[in-house]
């Protein structure tokens, strides 16, 4: 193409639509776009951002086309990322502009931060001349006699005067006005700040690590025990690479999770790094986006969405509790956060360091391969030492009438206790039961919405649905029979087991956490910490506080139902299990006390049990890696969900089959189904399944994409979503 041709001005833009392919814009002349540019765009009846893409596009006259409205004063995306979004589309199977919009979540940041109004002492020192004396006056005038520009409200909470003070000197012409740049989100952290002494094993391992940084890619897995010192030495890779003037990226699974680790990361580096996550103030986001986008930030701790940041001169990831099912964004675009920063590291050739006690197989595997490297801290930090597992066979030793608690565990919470050390008690179930029924004629409290029972709430007084939210008010009379006080409660949830333990131990001080506590992220944080400080006696909760944290003084973990994840038929629900009970029983004896884990278990013999209590991870691994082998499951095969859902079933099943009788024949592929989902109702939505499974070497994707081309396309309530390296089975 010419120089001069008309297309020359012409744009392709990603912009949010489920398009294949870019759209085509008229770049005005005067206006400069280049690749990666945050331009605003008409679309439809509407304007929307949209992302400038690579490449040319084919020869339309730009009069036929509408015009660019603005490109944006922001930084550019750059080329990795371009490419991480177009990697990312074809993996997944979704639309490049879906993945792009991903990186257009603060839209109010693509305009620079306003500057700050500030006041600078008037030069000349006539200025201050004739102005009328006080001593607040005079505080004011001091602080500001350094020179330097203050804002209105910082000089006058630094003098410890009211605004107005400074007004009225301001009024007397005390100052002149000057532009403040905006403030950082988060100070520079300096990789030298406070340097750890490391035990030997910590020194190999972060050594290794840092030789990874400026070497391009690589992939490592940090693999310890829970308290072994992962985090200590993979801020020595951080160090390494913010030494080398890269930004970096920490991915944590739960944002409850980051408090504790921006507390660590201001220790060592003496200042915290920019947090993201869905609790952030929309404010706070786009400024935190902003100043990514600037290199401003050096450090992001981040959930997964991180991923999708403008980073300028990303050097390094690390992901946290890599094995984390957290790391999967079930919605719109189906990905895997952990594996998406691996494609990210090969795309901007850097090191990626994968963190975890209980790796996930996949990873395992490709360790074991050599595709990434390993490095082991195979004992717990200082005088810590691991707890004393065992489990407690509930046929033999079973709970009181009514209960869930088997007295052999309710004999080592008393004593705990009574030690002035710390019990948690986990149960990965919120609220007060998982069904309620009628006495008398038997009726079951179902979501009207989806094929679930509704969950009992007794602290809000409701049931609930917790696949879709649906809520209401727990009767007094049962709905079907209308007998008056004849429903029961089956099963605990965390708040049942809390009243057990009220009942048993009243003087005892009893924590419940699960995401239901009110309050958002900020409350759990309070309640975490104050557990840290010990002004809990008994904790009972869900996963939330299986995860990273460390209490001292907890000496004592019972899991209630430790079968509870085994029932589901899910591929990965042993290895599931096995991470969640090692992660759950991890919490306890953080401090070198002597400590104890109790798993309650009506199947002490299987293997899960088995390895828990053992403590024998690498014969766990070695059994699941040959099982997985077997049968052909990832990482020795490939798996992909569709998901078909419409307003009848009839439409989704109908739909499905349509799909499985449109897909091409393909050597070492099959389709499996169509199934109904487990949840074969969510939302008022019924769902259908197909499970496509193919050999290692196959590839997926052009098989989905033919499959998906043949088929119907989707019509009236249909939908139709991939999902490639399912997850979850639901
Ligand atoms: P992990 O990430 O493997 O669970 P952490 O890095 O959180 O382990 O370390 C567990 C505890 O031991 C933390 O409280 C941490 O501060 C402490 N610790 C680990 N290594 C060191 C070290 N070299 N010096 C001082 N404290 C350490
Ligand atoms: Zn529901």
């Amino acid at each position: 193409m010419t120089e001069d041709s008309p297309s020359s001005r012409i744009v392709p833009v990603l912009v949010p639509t489920p398009a294949e392919r870019p759209y085509s814009y008229a770049l005005p002349a005067g206006m400069d776009a280049r690749p990666g540019a945050i331009v605003r765009v008409p679309l439809g009846p509407r304007e929307v951002a949209g992302i400038v893409a690579e490449g040319e596009s084919d020869g339309i006259d730009p009069r036929k086309l509408r015009p660019v409205s603005e490109v944006f004063d922001c930084p550019p995306l750059t080329p990795d990322a371009l490419r991480f979004i177009d990697w990312v589309a074809n993996w997944t199977l979704s639309p490049p502009g879906m993945v792009a919009r991903m990186f257009l979540r603060a839209p109010a940041a693509f305009d620079p931060e306003p500057m700050l109004e500030g006041l600078r002492l008037a030069g000349g020192a006539a200025a201050g001349a004739d102005i009328r004396m006080t001593d607040a006056r005079r505080r004011v005038l001091e602080l500001a006699g350094d020179g330097m520009a203050w804002t209105r409200s910082g000089l006058a909470h630094a003098a410890g005067v009211s605004a107005s003070v400074v007004d009225g000197l301001a009024a007397q012409g005390a100052f002149e006005k000057v532009a403040i740049p905006p403030q950082p989100v988060a100070a520079a952290p300096d990789p030298g700040y406070a340097q750890p002494v490391l035990s030997p094993d910590q020194q190999a391992a972060a050594d290794t690590l840092r030789r990874r940084i400026g070497e391009g890619f690589s992939v490592t897995l940090v693999d310890g025990v829970t308290g072994s010192g992962k985090t200590e030495v993979y801020l020595e890779a951080v160090a390494a690479a913010l030494a080398a003037g890269r930004q970096v990226l920490v991915l944590v699974p739960e944002i409850a999770l980051t408090a504790a680790f921006l507390e660590r990361f201001q220790d060592r580096f003496g200042a915290k790094p920019a947090e993201w996550h869905s609790d952030l103030s929309p404010r706070m986001r786009e400024r935190v986006w902003r100043q990514v986008a600037e290199g401003r930030v050096r450090v992001v701790a981040g959930a997964r969405s991180a991923l999708f940041l403008p980073f300028r001169e990303l050097g390094l990831i690390a992901v946290d509790e890599e094995h984390d099912p957290a790391y999967k964004q079930e919605d719109r675009v189906f990905y895997n956060a952990r594996d998406m920063a691996v494609v990210r590291g090969r795309i901007g050739d850097f090191p990626v360091v994968l963190a975890s006690a209980t790796p996930s197989v996949e990873t395992r595997v490709n360790a074991l391969q050599g595709r990434y490297g390993r490095v082991v801290l195979p004992a717990r930090y200082a005088e810590a030492a691991m707890p004393d597992l065992h489990a407690i066979d509930m046929r033999r030793h079973p709970p009181a009438r009514g209960g869930f608690l088997s007295p052999v565990l309710l004999g080592e919470v008393e004593k705990t206790v009574a030690r002035k050390e710390q019990a948690l008690l986990f149960l990965n179930r919120r609220g007060y039961a998982p069904l309620t029924l009628c006495r008398v004629c038997g009726h079951r409290f179902q979501c009207p919405d989806c094929s679930g029972w509704l969950v009992e709430h007794r602290f809000r007084g409701k049931l609930v649905c917790h696949h879709c939210g649906h809520n209401e008010p727990r009767p007094e009379a049962c709905p079907s029979c209308g007998t008056l006080d004849h429903l029961v409660a089956c099963g605990p949830g965390v708040e049942r087991i809390a009243e057990e333990v009220a009942g048993a131990f009243p003087e005892a001080r009893v924590i419940v956490l699960s995401s239901d506590l009110l309050g958002g992220v900020k409350r759990l944080r309070l309640e975490l910490e104050a557990i840290a400080n010990g002004e809990a006696d008994i904790v009972v909760g869900t996963q939330l506080v299986a995860k990273g944290h460390n209490f001292p003084n907890m000496t004592l973990v019972g899991v209630v139902d430790a079968d509870l994840g085994l029932a589901n038929g899910d591929p990965r629900a042993a290895e599931r299990t096995f991470q969640l009970l090692s992660q759950v029983t991890g919490r306890a004896g953080r401090s070198g006390k002597k400590s104890l884990g109790l798993i309650q278990t009506y199947q002490p013999d299987h293997p899960v049990m088995r390895a828990i209590v053992s403590g024998d991870a690498e014969a766990f691994y070695e059994q699941e890696i040959a099982a997985r082998e077997r049968a052909m499951l990832p990482p020795f095969g490939r798996l992909a969900g569709i998901i078909v859902s419409a307003a009848s079933r009839a439409e989704a099943e109908s739909h499905a089959r349509s799909l499985r009788r449109a897909a091409p024949a393909a050597p070492g592929i099959a389709v499996l189904g169509p199934a109904e989902a487990p949840l074969a109702l969510l939302a008022g939505r019924h769902r259908m399944r197909l499970l496509v499974h193919g050999e290692k070497r196959a590839d997926l994707q052009s098989f989905l994409r033919a499959l998906l081309e043949a088929g119907p396309k989707p019509r009236g309530s249909v939908k139709v979503q991939v999902d490639i390296d399912p997850q979850s089975f639901l």
